[in-house]
């Protein structure tokens, strides 16, 4: 017998990456808030890391339960036995409940593992898939897949023109379309995210309406996705971080009593965090070029940088610049994001990092790397208006130069006080977006509504 206190149990099935189980931790939370039962089901490996209030973590396997993706670091074979392994254990998860007085009534899986949705169908159950990328890029890929757009796109002398999306240059689409032949794994793995969409009961985006229902639309016929975002969680929409701690996900252990520490001694809006987030490995001449230009900027910053990449710093650079920054290797992002310190966030654009900044009205400095990162760098820079973007030379460095200015083209002058006038508008309408009433809200309202009925 289903728990009546509960409006049905949600399974919600997260990619293990720290960039997918944040924001699909968050919807979970979110569900729970709204009286739905929800679980998280996670790789063995991951579980130790959530801390959640109100949601459940219970493990399956991704068959690499000692260390995950980097125990194999192979895309294609990580994900074939990821779907072995993962359809059994989470079917396993769904029968355990059964027959417990909170029956799983729909699962609510990361669109990167679309056979959750052959589980979910065989115990006779909804299911639901959730995309963590910008609807632009969804609407990209969806195109691809379904044949509109095929491959080698052709961009040698004009900017690609797609219904719904502004003109994008080659340097503004996913590196995996500009190189397909590089990246055949993740290619393939991008496109899958489309292949069996026609039984879901529902999709869902991490973006919102006010902020890319045009991109949306464009593909809303094959891709009919409700946009909830952001999943940034509200007590720091509304400046109200005392109440929360962040996304209750953490891979890799925060240094956050020294960043909160060492940010409290600085002015209001002065200091630049820089962070290329969780997977991201730049280039010793990249890495060079930047901490040149922090150092010369004269201003203050605060680089997260895991410990393995810090040997491609300049030599002498973390001694020399003491007073001006501080290096850790891991922080909580939110809580940085949200401190009245900080001024700027130097981003390589990962989709959450883009929202992050965006909903907290941080002006940024795009430096994408790889992936989607281009894309989103495209529409933070020209399209929302929310920061600026690095020229990167022949070679694809970006230069110290190049990121000087932009530092300065962000922290002062008249292009400054239009990048703030937009933060400031887009962490407003991000905000509606979630509140009671806003867009998301009734998008997710919906989704409860339409569980209360499966459920009755
Ligand atoms: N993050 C964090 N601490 C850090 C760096 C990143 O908590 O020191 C979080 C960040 O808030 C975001 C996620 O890690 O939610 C990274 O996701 P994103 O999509 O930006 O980039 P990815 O890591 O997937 O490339």
């Amino acid at each position: 017998m289903e728990d009546k206190r509960y409006i049905g149990h949600v399974v919600v099935l997260p990619y293990p990456g720290q960039g997918h189980i944040n924001p699909l931790l968050q919807f979970a939370k979110r569900l729970a808030s709204k009286g739905v039962k929800a679980t998280l089901a996670t790789t063995r490996y991951t579980t130790k890391s959530i801390c959640a209030a109100n949601v459940g973590v219970e493990p399956i396997s991704d068959g690499f339960d000692e260390g995950g993706y980097a125990q194999v670091r192979n895309v294609d074979l990580y994900l074939k036995s990821f779907k072995a392994n993962g359809s059994r254990t989470l079917s396993e998860l769904i029968q355990k409940f059964r027959d417990s007085s909170s029956p799983v009534t729909c699962v609510v899986y990361d669109s990167f593992l679309p056979w959750a949705l052959d589980v979910a169908k065989q115990h006779g159950i909804l299911g639901a898939s959730f995309f963590t990328n910008s609807a632009a890029v969804c609407h990209i890929f969806c195109r691809i897949h379904h044949g509109l757009l095929s491959l080698p796109l052709k961009l040698e002398n004009s900017p690609l023109l797609i219904p719904g999306l502004p003109p994008l240059n080659k340097s503004d689409l996913p590196s995996f379309l500009r190189l397909p032949e590089s990246y055949p794994a993740y290619l393939a793995m991008k496109l899958s995210q489309f292949s069996n969409l026609d039984g879901a009961d529902w999709i869902f985006d991490n973006t919102f309406e006010e902020l890319e229902s045009e991109e949306a639309k464009g593909v809303s016929d094959l891709w009919p996705a409700k946009l909830i975002g952001p999943m940034v969680p509200s007590a720091y929409l509304d400046g109200r971080i005392e109440d929360d701690k962040g996304y209750g996900a953490s891979l890799w252990e925060p240094l956050s009593e020294d960043c909160v520490k060492w940010l409290n001694t600085k002015p209001q809006r002065s200091v630049v965090y820089v962070s290329f987030g969780s997977m991201v490995s730049l280039t010793a001449e990249q890495m060079q070029e930047i901490a040149r230009a922090l150092k010369e900027s004269d201003l203050h910053f605060l680089w997260v940088m895991k410990e393995p990449e810090q040997s491609k710093f300049p030599d002498g650079f973390v001694d020399s610049t003491k007073e001006q920054g501080l290096v850790v290797t891991w922080c909580n992002q939110l809580e940085i994001l949200a401190h009245q310190a900080i001024g700027c966030f130097m981003t390589h654009c990962g989709w959450n990092s883009t929202l992050e900044g965006l909903s907290l009205g941080v002006p940024m400095v795009g430096v994408p790397q790889w992936a989607d990162q281009l894309t989103d760098a495209k529409f933070l820079g020209e399209i929302w208006g929310v920061g600026v973007r690095p020229k990167e030379d022949e070679k694809g460095v970006v230069r110290k130069e190049e990121v000087v200015m932009c530092l300065k083209e962000v922290m002062v002058g008249e292009t400054s006080e239009k990048i703030k006038k937009n933060v400031g508008k887009w962490k407003e309408l991000a905000k509606r977006a979630v509140s009671e009433g806003g867009s998301s809200d009734k998008h997710i309202n919906e989704f409860v509504e339409h569980l209360k009925r499966a459920n009755e």
